[in-house]
């Protein structure tokens, strides 16, 4: 594997960082914690993206973006994290920019110039409404109550949901509702678009806490006998669950892409300031609990990065990579924590203080381990996946089979005689 970036990628991500840097960064201040960045703002940022030729990168060429493969994105999308604005100026910012990504590979004609359209052109916002507060969908998104109820040419929904990012001021939401209550929820749910504004459908309020940043707030939002034409059902009716992976495995890659930009800002606000200040006749950087901090987070960063990568690479060679994704989220959404948590640390009183962007990126940060499905539930899964390969009558293949027989200092053969019964082998 190769991972030097293409001549295109690597110029792009240069120019992004010093867009970042000259123009995304001076604007920080302007944004506030709860509203961030005033419109205006943004569009003037976004069109100043355009004028240099960095609006969309990974939107495809016949929507006006430079059509960036998932492998080119790594080190573009990482320079436009630097900033937590960073990716709203370029239009490659969640959730609008998964939903892009799954209405170009599944939307029908008239839904593309109606909704994909005026998003990757940056006119409209978007939201993807799944989770639902107790008893509903949330980790486990089987638990989804939302139904929809086809009547003659349209669909009705009722429901509740909630954490719907960028709601409040979206002009539509993809909502995932059961329609089939007959079959297995993975098998029933389908995907809906629904226009704000529509009757039946409301927002609740926006739900305030640790995180904010997102323009639109995260929102609790009601559907009651919300009526929604046929046509709206988007890619086809009980095929819910699988669309919603074609959105979510490489949108999990492209926030770990993104919070590693956030982070490696950190850790170079900290290696700067450990420079620059002193403690007990020396400068902070010259303490050796300094240095091994900063050793870490870079440890952490570059571990991260080669995740990444690897799991992107997967993915542009056409698999579906779930397990590396799966890792990657884990590691990088708790790597780049500790990295943000050690910055606050040797920065001190200042680390907390708003006077540097450290504390908003502590707040923003956390929630990473728990969207795009907690960390607890991507080690099930990998953790599962691993043990099939355990598992009595199934043959453990390759590497495993060696381990094994290492492991046990047996040979595979009677190591399967002795476990004849249903479960696990007795070992575990
Ligand atoms: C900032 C933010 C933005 C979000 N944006 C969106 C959005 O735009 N659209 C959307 O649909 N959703 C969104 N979400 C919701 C998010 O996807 C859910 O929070 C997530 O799927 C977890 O669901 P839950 O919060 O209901 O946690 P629960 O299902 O209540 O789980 C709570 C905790 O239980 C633990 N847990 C769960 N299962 C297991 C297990 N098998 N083993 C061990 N421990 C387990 C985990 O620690 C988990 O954090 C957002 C959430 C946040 C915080």
């Amino acid at each position: 594997m190769d991972f030097t970036p293409s001549p295109r990628a690597a110029e792009l991500a240069e120019r992004v960082k010093a867009f970042v840097r000259d123009e995304v960064i001076p604007l920080e201040s302007r944004a506030t914690h709860a509203d961030g960045l005033p419109p205006e703002l943004l569009a003037e940022l976004r069109l100043k993206a355009g004028a240099a030729g960095l609006f969309g990168p990974q939107l495809p060429a016949d929507y006006g973006g430079l059509g960036l493969d998932l492998l080119e994105c790594c080190p573009v999308f990482e320079a436009a994290g630097r900033s937590l604005l960073g990716p709203l100026a370029l239009n490659c910012s969640a959730p609008d920019e998964g939903n892009i990504h799954l209405l170009h590979l599944i939307a029908s004609a008239e839904q593309k110039d109606r909704y994909l359209r005026p998003l990757a052109e940056g006119r409209i916002r978007s939201c993807f409404a799944m989770t639902e507060p107790a008893p509903g969908a949330g980790s486990d998104p089987t638990m989804i109550q939302t139904r929809a109820e086809r009547r003659g040419d349209e669909w009705v929904i009722n429901g509740h949901k909630w954490f719907a990012s960028g709601a409040d001021g979206a002009s539509f939401y993809i909502v995932m509702a059961r329609t089939d209550p007959e079959v297995p929820a993975a098998e029933g749910c389908t995907l809906f678009l629904v226009d704000a504004g529509t009757p039946g459908m409301r927002i609740q309020r926006r739900i305030e806490g640790l995180t904010v940043a997102s323009p639109g707030g995260h929102c609790e939002l009601f559907f009651e006998d919300c009526v929604v034409p046929a046509g709206r059902v988007l890619g086809a009716p009980g095929k819910g669950f699988k669309l919603t992976q074609l959105r979510l495995g490489p949108a999990r890659l492209t926030h770990c892409m993104r919070w590693t930009g956030v982070a490696q800002r950190a850790l170079e606000l900290a290696a700067a300031r450990a420079t620059d200040r002193s403690a007990f006749g020396a400068r902070l950087a010259q303490h050796e609990a300094i240095q091994w901090m900063l050793a870490d987070s870079e440890i952490d960063l570059h571990a991260g990065r080669m995740m990444i990568l690897q799991a992107a690479w997967l993915i542009t060679q056409g698999q579906e990579a779930r397990r590396e994704t799966s890792m990657c989220k884990v590691f990088v959404s708790e790597a780049i924590n500790r990295v943000i948590d050690r910055a606050v640390q040797i920065c001190g009183s200042l680390g907390v203080a708003d006077d540097l962007p450290l504390a908003s990126f502590y707040r923003e940060a956390r929630a990473f381990r728990i969207y795009d499905g907690p960390s607890e539930v991507h080690r099930m899964v990998i953790a599962r996946g691993l043990l099939k390969q355990f598992q009595v009558g199934r043959r453990p293949q390759g590497e495993a089979r060696r381990a094994n027989c290492y492991a046990t200092n047996c040979c595979i053969p009677k190591f399967w005689r002795r476990s004849a019964g249903p479960g696990m082998d007795r070992r575990f």
